[in-house]
C-alpha cells in the first residue's frame, strides 16, 4: 500500500525543532508578562469576510494566499493567515473594551497562507503575536517595540535594528493620497509590473511594498507619508523615537517602509537582523487606529506586532537533546520489578529518566544510555536486590560503584 503523504507546505515538527518552538514560545510567554500582556487564543478558522474587510481586499494576502473553501453550508471560511483580525473581532465580540480601559495580549500559534513553500516559509507557520488596546499614547508605542527587542535580545538574536516610520493618520493621509497619485499620473505605469499597475489605481501606497527593481526606480522620486505629516502625527512620531532612544532601542527611520497591510496608520516598524541579510525582517508591526471601528466596535486606538518563528528558528543554534537524569539498566529478571518501583520513585522526585525495555547484556544497554543523552546510569539485578543496593556508573568518566537508594537521590542531585 502507498503510505500516504503529508500536504505541500506542512511539516513535521519533530523533537529537534519542537525543543526551539517550545524555547522560542516559553520565551515569549516570559518576556511578554513582565510587561503586563496576558495570553488570548482565538480560532484557526473564521469567516473569510473578517480577513477581506481587515487585511484590504487588493492585499497579495487575501487576493492570492489565504487558504479559503466553503463549509457543508456553503459559507465561505478561512484558516486564519495572521492573528490580528482574530484578536480585534473577538475583542469586540467580548465587549472586552468594557471591562478594561487598555488591554495588553498575546497569541502564539500557526497561521496559513498559500505561497509558494521556501526555506523559513512555509504555508503553515507559526507567530507571536501582541496587540495593546485603548490607547493613543506613543508610550504604548515605544513599550510594544521595547518589548519586541528585548525578546529577541532574550532569545540570543544579535545585530538587531529597528526600522520605523509613520505612515500618518485619516487627517494627513488624504493630502498625501493626492500628492502621491499626482506623481503616479506623471509617469507611464505601463512600465510598472503589473501588481503595481494594478495598485496604483486601487491603494497607491501599496506601491512601496514591491520587490521589482524597475518600480523601485520610480518610487525614489515619489513623495513619501513622512514628510506629509500632520502635526498630531509628527508630534506622536517624535516622542515615539525620544522613548525609543531612552531605553537604548538602535532604530533608523525609513521612509519607505510601508509595510503590506490596510490596516496600519501612524507608527509602523519592522526589525531586522543583520544575521538573516539585509531587508529581511524577523518581526513587524505598528498602529492600526481604525480597525476596531471599523470591524463594528467602539472607536479603540490599538498597535500590536508580529513574528513568525520559522525566520527566527533559522537564527537559532542547534539545541542538544536534552539530558537524562538516569538510565536504568536491568541485569537479570529479577531486576525488572524493582528497577520499575525504582524508576517511578526517581520520577516522582523530579528526576528524568528511561528504563531499559529488555534485561541481559549490560553492554547493549550502555550503550542505548549513552544514546540516549543519560548522565548517570543504575544497575540492578538479583545480587543488589538481596543487599538493598544499586550500581550507579557516571556516564562522563565511567566511574561506577555501590551505592543504597537513599544515598542515590544526592548522586543524581549533583
Ligand atoms: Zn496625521
Ligand atoms: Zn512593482
Amino acid at each position: 500500500m502507498q503510505p500516504i503523504k503529508k500536504i505541500k507546505g506542512f511539516q513535521d515538527i519533530t523533537w529537534q525543532d519542537a525543543i526551539k518552538y517550545n524555547f522560542l514560545e516559553e520565551k515569549a510567554r516570559n518576556v511578554f508578562s513582565r510587561y503586563g500582556f496576558s495570553e488570548m487564543r482565538i480560532p484557526v478558522l473564521e469567516k473569510t469576510e473578517l480577513f477581506s474587510r481587515t487585511i484590504g481586499d487588493d492585499t497579495d494576502i487575501v487576493q492570492k494566499e489565504m487558504f479559503t473553501f466553503p463549509d457543508k453550508k456553503g459559507r465561505s471560511l478561512t484558516m486564519r493567515p495572521e492573528a490580528t483580525a482574530g484578536v480585534a473581532r473577538a475583542y469586540i465580540e467580548n465587549k472586552i473594551y468594557s471591562q478594561e480601559r487598555i488591554s495588553k495580549f498575546y497569541t502564539i500559534g500557526p497561521m496559513f497562507r498559500y505561497e509558494r513553500p521556501q526555506k523559513g516559509r512555509m504555508r503553515q507557520f507559526h507567530q507571536v503575536n501582541a496587540e495593546l488596546f485603548g490607547t493613543e499614547s506613543p508610550q504604548a508605542d515605544a513599550e510594544i517595540i521595547n518589548m519586541m527587542w528585548t525578546y529577541f535580545t532574550e532569545i540570543g538574536i544579535q545585530g538587531l535594528n529597528l526600522e520605523i516610520n509613520s505612515l500618518g493618520c485619516p487627517e494627513c493621509r488624504p493630502n498625501y493620497k493626492n500628492r502621491l497619485q499626482e506623481a503616479i499620473a506623471g509617469i507611464n505605469t505601463d512600465n510598472l509590473c503589473p501588481d503595481c499597475k494594478n495598485r496604483s489605481h486601487t491603494n497607491p501606497m501599496r506601491l512601496f511594498d514591491c520587490k521589482n527593481p524597475e518600480c523601485k526606480q520610480y518610487l525614489q522620486n515619489f513623495p513619501l507619508p513622512m514628510d506629509f505629516l500632520c502635526r498630531n502625527c509628527q508630534n506622536h512620531f517624535d516622542k515615539v523615537l525620544n522613548l525609543l532612544s531612552i531605553t537604548g532601542i538602535n532604530y533608523s527611520i525609513n521612509k519607505m517602509l510601508v509595510r503590506g497591510l490596510d490596516y496600519y496608520q501612524k507608527t509602523t516598524f519592522e526589525l531586522t537582523s543583520d544575521k538573516v541579510g539585509a531587508q529581511s525582517a524577523i518581526a513587524g508591526g505598528g498602529r492600526y487606529d481604525g480597525l476596531i471601528q471599523q470591524l463594528g466596535g467602539p472607536e479603540t486606538p490599538a498597535i500590536g506586532f508580529a513574528c513568525g518563528l520559522e525566520r527566527i528558528m533559522l537564527l537559532l543554534q542547534e539545541i542538544e537533546r536534552p539530558i537524562l537524569d538516569f538510565y536504568l539498566v536491568l541485569l537479570d529478571e529479577k531486576g525488572t520489578e524493582n528497577g520499575h518501583r525504582l524508576a517511578q520513585r526517581l520520577r516522582e522526585q523530579g528526576f528524568t529518566g528511561n528504563v531499559s525495555y529488555h534485561t541481559g547484556s549490560a553492554k547493549s544497554q550502555l550503550r542505548e544510555a549513552n544514546k540516549q543523552n543519560a548522565r548517570k546510569c543504575i544497575l540492578l539485578g538479583e545480587e543488589e536486590l538481596q543487599n538493598n543496593t544499586v550500581q550507579v556508573k557516571d556516564m562522563t568518566d565511567g566511574n561506577q560503584k555501590q551505592v543504597s537508594e537513599e544515598q542515590l537521590c544526592d548522586i543524581l542531585q549533583n
